[in-house]
């Protein structure tokens, strides 16, 4: 990684690794992996695990693997691993060698399961799915042992090497680990290793019809990449006594340690690609990227840079106990970075015509102002003063609220890095509504104060004529409620109740916005301040006719202020 950064937050992780190092465990040697389910778009919950991984196989000098983990073809998809692959490298991580696939060890993962079918640790498994429910038991009541639990040996191999070949229908036959049906962890039940789908699978076609489950995967995918450290979110802990289990059983090249950390969770959003499926699915937004969705993708087309993503992910640190993040703490990050690194540009989102009577109409004045205040390297850009401008609607009130700084009447205005112009009159449409306003500037104002008297508001604005049509997008949180899932949770029908805290605002299109002419040569993932109005990034929405910016953030947080809206 390219960019300067402060040294990474100590974590309870690092602890772990720094012991394990004094130790000489795995030879001092760290190899991590981030291991996503190729079944959707990452969202900001990943980053934090990308964040994790990367940066620790980083700091320590060792390595990361990009596995997917792609044991459910029918949910998976190209697009997906495309999409997981653009969204890691963007925020900036390099993965050991080749992206790796867990597809790839199906071959050996079928002969680690016949080895433990020969050491009488797993059998195939008859019971219809109901009955295999009913014998699992509960939380508080033990399992029952399965009918087939003391099939042979050879007659498991036979079944199993028959399930293989496609002999059985979905759901006839399970291979499943022989544990202990009286575990009070669930998971030890004598979980299932492998089931029939007779589906293709994205990556190894139809070479199979069985298909191992995530838990007896993951661990053996470890353990054949050589990772040290599995990392992996809290719902974890009580899958580990498996992970080890099955480690345990077999002869494999190393047994990597699991350690579980807490999940992230980001206040107003939803960080489960299942609902976020459903919100693409559903059209409730415009797809994956759209701005307002935590994804990667869409947090990347809303305009939050990759070092905005890992200042939030190591401010957000790393422990043991679930909690629930702010998304202004999101926010400050983007706000942080965009401070330094956008150019200031004047944008009118809203636009009122302004004449200026004292001005020629052939007159066009050069002023320059610098892209940035605080960055003279940024450079300058020319700002086209012209008879006819626009400035915000919001900037001028014929019956203004008290302590108003902006145009009316009897109060002057100074246009940003221009003159100083007063309103002669107000013109307006049938309806009552303003129009137009014509004005006459102070020509001997620019660059300085005016003669005499104080006029203490700057308003932005744009030529008429040196201006490019743009269209700006403004977005509100994705969801009204605080915690969309929590409050789903009270109704029967959780699993789509949420839907029901959709912001409706989330989306405000301003259609008629015009931008300085400086912008001409914007491309798509641009972005800048416009003064006073906040960070916007430019959309690949954008034409030759319009250009089209998002808005990443405001300029300050007005959520912290006035609460909820
Ligand atoms: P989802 O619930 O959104 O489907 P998942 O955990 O099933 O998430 P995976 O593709 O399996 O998605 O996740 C890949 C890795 O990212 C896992 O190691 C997982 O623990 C981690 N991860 C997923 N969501 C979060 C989160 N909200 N915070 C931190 N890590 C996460
Ligand atoms: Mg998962």
């Amino acid at each position: 990684m390219s960019d300067t950064e402060t040294k990474p937050s100590s974590n309870f992780i690092r602890h772990i690794i720094d012991e394990d190092i004094r130790n000489n465990k795995n030879n001092g040697q760290v190899v991590t992996r981030f291991p996503p389910e190729p079944n959707g778009y990452l969202h900001i919950g990943h980053a934090k695990s990308i964040c994790l991984n990367f940066g620790l196989a980083k700091d320590y000098k060792g390595g990361c693997n990009l596995r997917f983990d792609d044991t459910n073809p029918e949910k998976e998809d190209m697009e997906y691993i495309d999409s997981i692959l653009e969204d890691v490298s963007w925020l900036g991580f390099e993965w050991l060698d080749e992206p790796k696939y867990a597809s790839n060890y199906f071959g050996q993962l079928y002969q680690y399961a016949i080895e433990l079918i020969k050491q009488n640790k797993a059998y195939v498994c008859s019971l219809s799915p109901d009955e295999a429910r009913a014998y699992r038991g509960s939380l508080t009541e033990r399992g029952k042992d399965s009918p087939y639990r003391e099939q042979s040996i050879e007659e498991n191999l036979d079944l199993f090497e028959r399930m293989k070949l496609g002999e059985f229908d979905e759901g006839a036959k399970v291979l499943r680990a022989k544990i202990d049906m009286a575990s009070p962890n669930i998971n030890m039940r004598d979980p299932i290793l492998y089931r029939i789908r007779k589906v293709e699978h994205h990556q190894t076609g139809n070479e199979w019809c069985i298909y191992p489950m995530y838990d007896y995967t993951h661990c053996l995918s470890d353990a054949i990449e050589g990772i040290t450290h599995s990392l992996c979110t809290l719902e974890f802990e009580d899958h580990r006594p498996l992970y080890d289990w099955v480690l345990d059983q077999l002869q494999t090249p190393s047994h990597p340690q699991q350690i579980e950390f807490a999940r992230l969770n980001l206040n107003y959003t939803i960080t489960s690609k299942r609902k976020l499926k459903q919100l693409v699915d559903e059209k409730h937004v415009h797809g994956w990227d759209d701005p307002r969705m935590p994804t990667i993708s869409g947090l990347r087309r809303r305009g939050y840079t990759p070092a905005s993503i890992r200042d939030f992910s190591d401010r957000i640190g790393v422990t043991k106990v679930d909690g629930i993040v702010d998304m202004s703490t999101l926010e400050f990050c983007i706000r942080e970075d965009l401070e330094h690194s956008a150019p200031r540009a004047m944008c009118v989102l809203n636009p009122l015509k302004v004449t200026i009577e004292s001005w020629s109409d052939d007159r066009v004045e050069d002023l320059s102002a610098p892209k940035h205040p605080k960055d003279e390297s940024m450079g300058r850009r020319t700002l086209k003063m012209t008879q006819v401008i626009y400035i915000d609607r919001s900037d001028f009130e014929e019956v203004p609220p008290p302590k108003y700084k902006r145009l009316t009447i009897d109060q002057e205005v100074r246009l940003r890095n221009s003159y100083v112009i007063k309103c002669n009159e107000v013109i307006k449409n049938e309806q009552g509504e303003v129009i137009e306003l014509r004005c006459s500037h102070d020509a001997d104002t620019l660059g300085k104060k005016p003669e005499g008297r104080k006029v203490k508001g700057v308003i932005h604005w744009v030529s008429e004529q040196y201006s490019l049509p743009a269209e700006v997008r403004i977005y509100d949180r994705l969801f009204s409620e605080e915690n969309p899932d929590g409050a789903a949770k009270k109704h029967e029908d959780a699993d789509s109740h949420f839907l029901d805290f959709l912001n409706p605002d989330s989306l405000m299109v301003m259609n008629e916005a015009r931008a300085e002419i400086s912008l001409e040569e914007t491309q798509p993932g641009d972005s800048f301040q416009f003064e006073r109005e906040g960070y916007f990034t430019a959309d690949p929405d954008s034409g030759a006719d319009k250009l089209v910016f998002n808005r990443t953030v405001s300029l300050r947080d007005s959520w912290a202020k006035a609460g909820s809206k």
